[in-house]
């Protein structure tokens, strides 16, 4: 067979865009991405027709996946936010604050929020939420 490497076994051309690099044992080589894509389509119906539960299963965690990336996405503290939460802490070391459930559900431990803001007036203000509680109105409020 000759080594021609300007098309693929079925006579796709290989260009720059039909091109898929695969790895085969860490080492890489070129493939055609015509066949590639009719492969990996071929295959996920095969798949599906095969194992429809499993298939919807992939799927449904693939799904769960994608808003959890969502849920976790870093959350920027500003300093006078640090300041805030440093003052309850310190509130609650001396007896001032007594941290308590989360105020939807009633989990602990809770964290604590400030409705009001974090200025040095309301540092204290606080009510108590459960991390995914406390996620939650963030997003919201955002
Ligand atoms: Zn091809
Ligand atoms: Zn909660
Ligand atoms: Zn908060």
């Amino acid at each position: 067979m000759s080594k021609d490497r300007t098309h693929c076994r079925k006579g796709h051309e290989l260009t720059p865009e039909n091109t898929k690099i695969k790895r085969n044992r860490g080492r890489p080589w070129t493939a055609c991405l015509t066949c590639h894509r009719a492969t990996v389509a071929r295959n996920g119906k095969l798949y599906k027709q095969r194992h429809p539960e499993k298939y919807r299963e992939i799927q449904r965690r693939a799904k769960q996946r994608r808003r959890a990336a969502h849920l976790t996405k870093p959350v920027v503290i500003t300093p006078e936010q640090n300041r805030a939460y440093r003052a309850v802490w310190v509130a609650i070391q001396r007896g001032l604050l007594v941290r308590g459930p989360c105020g939807v559900c009633g989990d602990m431990p809770a964290q604590a929020h400030h409705p009001h803001g974090y200025g040095p007036e309301s540092q204290l203000d606080v009510v108590w939420l459960c991390p995914s509680h406390h996620k939650r109105t963030h997003l919201d409020a955002a």
